[in-house]
């Protein structure tokens, strides 16, 4: 728990969000600010930056990640149609929330993978 993490704020309790699935180590929650019809993001329970530290330091723990990320999509009926699964990191990612978070999204055609 680190006090001045936005998303270990959410694990704690201290502020609200849309939990839409949970386990021991993982939460998934709406996005505030949806991209898409569908925009769930889902985080390990434990604070790691980014999914380059998590990997590193927790590879399990990262493919329980992407295994809640597999069934948020699932439970969003996004699997016939597709949806994509986003980590930004760092600057040049456009990460603004550094705890690592899968973003799920999904619900219409998403166009283009990046900006150019
Ligand atoms: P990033 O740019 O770090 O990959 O994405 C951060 C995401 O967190 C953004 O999509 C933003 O809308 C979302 N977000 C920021 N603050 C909150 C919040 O307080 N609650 C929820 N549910 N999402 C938030
Ligand atoms: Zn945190």
């Amino acid at each position: 728990m680190t006090s001045d993490c936005l998303f270990c704020r959410i694990v704690a309790g201290e502020i609200p969000a849309t939990v839409v699935h949970e386990t021991d180590t993982t939460l998934a929650f709406r996005d505030i600010g949806p991209k898409a019809p569908v925009h769930v993001l889902v985080i390990p329970k434990a604070h790691h930056r980014d999914v380059a530290t998590l990997a590193a330091a927790d590879p399990a723990l990262a493919g329980e990640v992407l295994a809640v990320a597999a069934a948020v999509a699932r439970d969003e009926g996004l699997l016939e149609d597709g949806f994509r699964v986003i980590f930004n990191v760092g600057r040049d990612g456009g990460q603004e929330v550094f705890h690592v978070h899968a973003h799920v999204v999904g619900g219409h055609p998403l166009g283009p993978m990046v900006a150019r």
